[in-house]
């Protein structure tokens, strides 16, 4: 029982703190934007060395499609274009891993420190940086420069009352970073298979001309953003994609059901709020909760026995949980 709450806790918590953090690698140095890009590029060459090794034949062949590489833009995502021919590129942005690397943060240290009581701390953080993400996601439409972010221990030292006593916990203490890195690699790598959905799954994809020949940041922002309102059917197809995928190939349903991964979702619907004027929160919320529904089906079919119950039951409240947020948060 008492894993069962502590699981839960810890998704639910999750969940706030990344939708908390979107846009805090905005604000990052050129020395940390270059070592996350060495982390990245390193991670998918040994991510692209496990599909060949143990990946299912339809994982290899979207695989062999795409040539991974590291952006130089400061939106934090990941996605996947056409490239010439028959080929893919699959690209994340510099500020993206570091990003990943602060949700897994603020998650381990939520999860350690009194998390009922951070928990409003949290709450106003998140729709401050809700707000600048949605924010900088129409300023880059109009060609206008990017309002820097705090990030979540700047904000937490100086921005509120409410949070100011939680500064000084970051960064995390070295005993806790193993578990942090692991928990944003799993996120990188769920979301790099995301992206592989799209090949496997023939989506149209925009072609990279736009992208590629923008004739200065605001523009090649601007093809970014045009290229993010892609339908909801397809992402969920290529949420569903990738969980199948990662179960076949071995990865434990307990990681997937810890991935860091709502923020991310959220700050891609926040771009769809600029462009929609449309409260799409949910969205977000509905593809975590349908990528948790995947885990469960996909892991009973591999190990033919049930998911445990805390997993099942951790699965029940936060379809619950994201009702709520769903109705709390607020829309551009
Ligand atoms: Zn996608």
């Amino acid at each position: 029982m008492r894993d069962a709450s502590r699981l839960t806790a810890r998704l639910l918590i999750s969940c706030w703190l990344l939708a908390s953090v979107d846009g805090s690698a905005l604000a990052y140095q050129e020395q940390h934007l270059k070592e996350s890009e060495r982390a990245s590029t390193a991670l998918i060459r040994q991510v692209k060395e496990w599909i060949s090794k143990s990946g299912t034949s339809e994982a290899k062949a979207a695989d062999a499609k795409a040539r991974f590489s590291v952006d130089q833009s400061l939106m934090p995502t990941i996605w996947v274009q056409q490239s010439s021919g028959s080929g893919y590129e699959i690209k994340a942005t510099r500020p993206f891993y570091i990003v990943l690397i602060y949700l897994a943060d603020t998650d381990t240290i939520t999860f350690r420190q009194q998390p009922q009581k951070y928990f409003e701390c949290k709450r106003a953080y998140d729709q401050y940086l809700y707000d600048v993400f949605s924010d900088n996601a129409k300023r880059s439409l109009a060609g206008g420069q990017l309002k820097d972010v705090n990030p979540p221990e700047i904000f937490s030292a100086t921005a509120s009352a409410l949070c100011r006593e939680y500064g000084k916990l970051f960064p995390i203490p070295p005993d806790l970073r193993p578990s942090r890195d692991q928990s944003a690699l799993d996120a990188f790598v769920f979301l790099y298979f995301h992206e592989l959905g799209h090949i496997a799954k023939r989506h149209s994809l925009p072609n990279a001309t736009a992208f590629f020949s923008a004739p200065n940041k605001a523009a090649k922002d601007k093809a970014f953003l045009d290229y993010m309102k892609r339908s909801r059917q397809q992402e969920d197809e290529a949420d569903g994609w990738a969980v199948d995928q990662l179960i076949e190939m071995g990865q434990q349903p307990q990681r997937l059901f810890n991935l860091p991964l709502f923020g991310i979702l959220l700050a891609s619907t926040g771009i769809d709020c600029a462009f929609e004027s449309i409260s799409t929160h949910s969205f977000a919320i509905t593809r975590m909760v349908n990528i948790l529904k995947r885990v469960d089906t996909a892991a009973e079919k591999k190990y033919q026995r049930e998911l445990p119950k805390e997993m099942k039951s951790t699965l029940n409240d936060f379809d619950k949980f994201g009702q709520k947020v769903g109705e709390t948060l607020k829309c551009g």
